[in-house]
């Protein structure tokens, strides 16, 4: 049988995930990727000493790693060095009220009982069927193509799904369980990264829980680019092409297959399979003739975006105190943020926000004596997003950093970049100006997300955060995993 060409668009991690698993002896891999650099939304830059993720700060779920490195006879660490970091992180509640979150499970359980007497061995109770939760979760359900119901419909699956809380919220499960008001932030915390509050989150997403508590924050020592630049070296030994500035502006078809695609260059590369990592909806709206796209722009219009972002990149010319690697500020209610963000779409008034330091942590990412500092403040998608409201907001949220953490911070500022809902759209074509793909919320959720395959151009496929399994980095990396083991069985590689 002759080698099919597989034309892959997009670096993130669910292109080269995707990428690496076909590259062998029945398929030759061409990446094509827009931007100078790999790793999509996880690219990084560097001023002046400051190297700065641009994304992804956050590395949970350390098994799902070794996993996907596993299966090409690899470890994380023949790639990048791995520390646990201890607190996790820092939840800072107003001035006089900050929580380090141990990494050790008892001092854990002992930090619980303090603010709620009980609660450790509460926790106990809620972690063990988070566990379950996660071993089916991420070692089973999450693996499926999601691409009919059958494929949920043995009898011992739909059992678990009760047990998998699928149809109860998550702010209800963390109630069963705690009453103390900053235990439950702390345990709705994790399923903000889902793109959704708790109350719209199924309590199926507890597993979140399980590997923020029990399996841990890591951090891949000069940042999380290294997965990214372990990802390629991968992806090159096992042959896959990547060209970098190499931007896909139309997939050709014919007779209901994806013959070619064009780069902007006017470039023609022929294809025998299609695989998109780029934004769903970019693919889907402009990369195809309207004749063969999956979706209508009212279904796209009707989902629930996960949020969009406002960050800033700094450059700090001292050392800072009282803050730790990731620090969660939720000095404000949720309420009206998240009402900001998924009822009434507007800047909020009083934003929650993130802070990172990882220079804390790790010396080569700032100069000596520096810190590198990264601020995000979760937004609604599609918000008009200006020079004036960037800055406005960053002084609102210095305002606050400034005097919970008793610092001056700004006039320290040697570099400052902002990026926001304009640069996702321009840097990656994603729908709405969103960083993290679209909410896992139950009416999106396996069968109910925009399919892996497009439907009427049989050798086209989907992979990343707007399809199966959903957003974050793990899930990016097992969509490439699942979209290859499809593309392997229909194509009988
Ligand atoms: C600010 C921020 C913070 C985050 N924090 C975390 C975290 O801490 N932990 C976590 O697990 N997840 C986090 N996430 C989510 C995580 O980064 C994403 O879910 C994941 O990186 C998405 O990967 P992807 O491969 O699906 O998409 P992308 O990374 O967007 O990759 C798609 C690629 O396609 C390219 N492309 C687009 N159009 C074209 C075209 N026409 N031709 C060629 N190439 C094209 C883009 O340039 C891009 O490189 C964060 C995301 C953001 C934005």
């Amino acid at each position: 049988m002759s080698k099919k060409h597989v034309v892959v668009i997009g670096s993130g991690f669910a292109g080269l995930s995707v990428a690496t698993h076909l590259a062998g002896e029945s398929c030759s891999v061409t990446l094509l990727e827009k931007n100078e650099t790999p790793g999509g939304r996880a690219r990084k830059f560097e001023h002046q000493g400051f190297v700065f993720d641009m994304g992804p700060s956050w590395y949970w779920m350390p098994d799902v790693f070794e996993d996907y490195f596993a299966r090409f006879g690899k470890k994380p660490s023949d790639y990048y060095d791995l520390i646990r970091l201890d607190p996790s992180y820092a939840v800072i509640y107003g001035e006089q009220e900050v929580l380090d979150i141990p990494a050790n499970m008892d001092e854990f359980k002992a930090m619980l009982d303090r603010i709620e007497p009980g609660a450790g061995k509460q926790l106990d109770l809620f972690l063990e069927q988070a566990k379950y939760k996660y071993e089916v979760g991420i070692h089973d359900l999450v693996k499926r193509p999601s691409r009919s119901l059958l494929e949920f419909a043995s009898p011992g699956l739909l059992v678990d799904m009760v047990k998998m809380d699928i149809f109860q919220s998550m702010s209800k499960h963390v109630r069963k369980f705690f009453k103390s008001e900053q235990i439950i932030r702390l345990m709705e915390f994790p399923v903000l990264f889902l793109g959704e509050t708790a109350e719209n989150i199924p309590a199926l997403y507890s597993l979140m829980n399980y590997a923020d508590i029990a399996l841990g924050t890591w951090y891949p020592k000069k940042g999380m680019h290294e997965i990214i630049r372990g990802m390629v070296s991968l992806a090159e030994e096992k042959g896959v092409e990547i060209r970098y500035a190499s931007e896909v502006e139309e997939i050709e078809v014919e007779k209901g297959l994806a013959k070619r695609v064009r780069l902007i260059s006017g470039e023609k590369i022929e294809a025998d399979i299609v695989i998109a990592g780029a934004d769903y909806h970019h693919v889907d709206k402009h990369l195809l003739n309207p004749n063969y796209s999956n979706y209508s722009e009212e279904y796209w219009d009707k989902r629930v975006m996960a949020p969009s972002s406002l960050l800033f990149y700094l450059g700090i010319d001292k050392k800072l105190k009282n803050l730790r690697h990731h620090n969660l500020f939720f000095d404000e209610p949720l309420g009206p943020h998240a009402d900001a963000i998924y009822k009434n779409p507007r800047w909020p008034e009083k934003p929650l926000f993130y802070a990172s330091v990882p220079s804390i942590t790790d010396s080569t990412v700032a100069p000596e004596g520096k810190e590198n500092m990264f601020l995000l403040i979760p937004l609604a998608p599609d918000l008009e997003d200006s020079e004036g409201m960037r800055e406005k907001y960053y002084h609102i949220i210095m305002d606050r950093l400034e005097k919970i953490t008793g610092q001056d911070v700004r006039s320290h500022v040697i570099y400052k970049r902002s990026y926001a809902h304009s640069d996702f759209k321009s840097d990656y074509h994603a729908f709405k100006g969103n960083a993290y793909g679209l909410a896992n919320t139950l009416l999106q959720t396996a069968i109910l997300k925009p399919s892996l395959k497009n439907k009427k151009v049989k050798n086209l496929y989907y992979t990343g955060q707007l399809t199966v399994p959903g957003p974050g980095v793990p899930p990016s990396l097992i969509s490439g995993q699942v979209v290859a083991k499809e593309v392997i069985k229909e194509n009988n590689l």
